[in-house]
């Protein structure tokens, strides 16, 4: 939604390193044992999927990195890329979820090989475990088992928090709250993106 109403490429590194997994490249076949623990992939993996992602031409004109820095290495890699390229970062949206909601809704999270996503409760697909959108059928990503989830969450207390910090010490960190419906979501990271 955000992608579309700004007019500009999200950059997952959670969807580039899914693809990489699926298509068994080097990078996917490293990646794949830390993402199934829910470990964060090393910092030097990461660097390199993101120097090349940017070389394509739909991020002249900007782009949302979702998932990504995930840690303060990670930040310091993109403040060099940055400079080097010749952007600068604008916004840092800090969606702040309760945890025992982030573990109800990735445990319900379905989702298709085409990028659609639904939720067992919340956003039922038409026709149960097939996608609306190709007619694929819905899966459970492997890191979405609530074991799985917890060390997640434990990786991002010890890895990713310090970066809430960081980011408003460069003033560009605007927190929003998360436990909202999917559109006021969608509409407070609008208003934090554009203020
Ligand atoms: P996501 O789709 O953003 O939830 O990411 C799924 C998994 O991919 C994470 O649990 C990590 O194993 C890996 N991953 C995605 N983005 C990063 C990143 N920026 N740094 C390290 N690992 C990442």
């Amino acid at each position: 939604m955000i992608k579309e109403n700004l007019n500009i490429p999200q950059i997952s590194t959670g969807d580039i390193l899914r693809e990489a997994v699926k298509n068994q490249t080097p990078l996917g076949i490293e990646a794949k044992k830390f993402m199934d623990a829910g470990l964060l992939v090393p910092d030097y993996l990461i660097k390199d999927l993101i120097e090349e992602r940017l070389k394509q031409d739909d991020s002249k004109c900007g782009f949302i990195f979702d998932g990504f820095p995930r840690t303060i290495v990670q930040a310091e890699v993109l403040k060099e890329i940055s400079e080097k390229i010749g952007f600068e970062i604008d916004r840092v949206i800090n969606i702040d979820v309760p945890n025992e909601l982030i573990i109800k809704r990735l445990s319900g999270r379905r989702s298709c090989s085409c990028g659609a996503v639904y939720h067992v409760e919340s956003k039922k697909s038409g026709k149960d475990g097939i996608c609306d959108l190709c007619g694929g059928l819905l899966y459970q990503r492997e890191d979405d088992r609530e074991e799985v989830i917890r060390n997640r969450l434990e990786q991002y207390e010890k890895q990713t928090l310090p970066l809430i910090e960081y980011y408003e010490k460069e003033g560009k960190l605007r927190t929003i709250n998360g436990d909202q419906s999917i559109e006021d979501v969608f509409n407070d990271a609008i208003r934090a993106l554009k203020a």
